[in-house]
């Protein structure tokens, strides 16, 4: 017998993660500066843990509800009305999950028949791709460009719709490039959407880290869209939440309800602990995070400014922490150029190709990494783009 033979056919097809091949060449090197994972530098907020040591100590160690504690439905619903300007009930409307990624995954596995398709646009999170096909359904992405600011443009989104899609993916602010969409794109996005009677997937899990005085807008909150979108959101990001692992979906009460069939037999529910902190997070609100939000601007604004000096184009992108600059003129490949850069000044950046193909000729490098470490990565980026020419 050939273990391999037994493992599922559509599982076999799914390529492993690039980010992963690629970081397993870093594990174990402490000489390296890493521009990779997508974690904040930060630990959890003192009050956030605070809250789950004492939720321990009361002796919280249960199963809670399947759709998650009432009252941390109750405040999501709060915070969501008054960040995304869109109303859900939390009794019925809020599910609460294992990380966005679970929600993304429960989404994904309650929409879809076998054939389905569902469209995102790329360079995109690592996930999707392999979240559709794992749940039956045909991954067809649209390239966005650096042209645009990576921001998904309704026209290229309409030439990909066909007779069989049923699902379009939206992430803004996006992973890997930073991208925000204009209203006006996403009215037309919307527009498309309603025409086409096509679901809206929306993972929304960097919105708090929005710069330049730009405020997030949620195509949820767009006429006519609530009640065709599933609005994905979480802690790990702007709260430095990643190891709490809980996110949660917001959307009509017939979706959570389907999402919650799947999360009740695989999950039964997300971690009680877990939960008691994020009750904290929210009550805390934008004090918790704003002095995070604060470190990863100046950090943006240095690197955008350092690599265009250096001449490498790079666009500032209007959220997220993650910039994406164009390495195309130095001749390698996004893969070529980030091994090397390893290997001469051991610095670690992610080959925009891990992002999807429309990657090829950038790089993905992640400033949530002290200011210390991006100083002395540019540093190193100039010393070794400097042996290219
Ligand atoms: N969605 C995007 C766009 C991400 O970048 C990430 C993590 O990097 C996730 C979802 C996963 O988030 P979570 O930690 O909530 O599962």
């Amino acid at each position: 017998m050939k273990i391999e033979d037994k493992i599922a056919d559509h599982l076999k097809a799914i390529p492993r993660s690039g980010i992963r091949d690629f970081f397993e060449l870093v594990i174990g090197r402490d000489d390296v500066i890493s521009l990779g994972v997508g974690e904040p530098d930060f630990v959890t907020p003192w009050r956030v843990r605070e809250a789950a040591i004492l939720s321990l100590e009361r002796g919280e160690t249960t199963y809670t509800s399947n759709l998650g504690l009432l009252s941390l439905r109750s405040e999501i619903a709060i915070y969501v009305e008054k960040f995304f300007h869109i109303s859900y009930d939390g009794s019925k409307e809020v599910l609460i999950t294992v990380g966005v990624s679970e929600a993304l995954d429960l989404a994904l596995r309650a929409l879809l028949n076998p054939g389905d398709e569902v469209i995102f646009h790329e360079p995109c999170y690592v996930s999707y791709s392999p979240s559709i096909a794992l749940a039956y359904g045909v991954p067809v992405s649209v390239a966005t460009k650096k042209e645009d600011n990576f921001s998904l443009k309704p026209e290229d989104l309409a030439a990909a719709i066909t007779e069989k899609t049923k699902v379009v993916m939206l992430n803004f602010p996006t992973n890997p490039t930073g991208a925000v969409a204009s209203r006006e794109d996403l009215e037309g996005i919307a527009k498309l959407c309603i025409e086409n009677d096509l679901i809206v997937l929306t993972d929304e899990i960097y919105s708090e880290l929005r710069y330049d005085g730009g405020e997030h807008l949620s195509i949820a909150a767009l006429p006519g869209m609530r009640e065709r979108t599933i609005l994905l959101h979480g802690f790990s990001k702007a709260f430095a939440m990643t190891g709490f692992r809980l996110g949660y979906a917001c959307a009509p009460e017939a979706l959570i309800e389907a999402m919650m069939k799947i999360h009740q037999y695989g999950i039964l529910c997300a971690p009680i602990t877990s939960q008691m902190a994020a009750l904290e997070a929210l009550k805390g609100g934008e004090e918790i995070y704003q002095h995070m939000k604060g470190a990863y601007r100046e950090r943006r604004d240095f690197l955008v400014s350092r690599l265009n000096e250096m001449g490498i184009d790079c666009h500032s992108p209007g959220g997220a922490f993650y910039v994406f600059p164009d390495i195309s003129k130095f001749g390698l490949s996004s893969q070529e150029f980030a091994m090397q850069f390893l290997e001469a000044e051991q610095v670690a950046a992610v080959p925009g190709t891990a992002f999807g193909e429309c990657g090829e000729g950038f790089l993905r490098c992640c400033y949530a990494t002290g200011m210390d470490g991006l100083k002395e990565a540019m540093i190193r980026l100039e010393r070794f783009i400097g042996t290219l020419s």
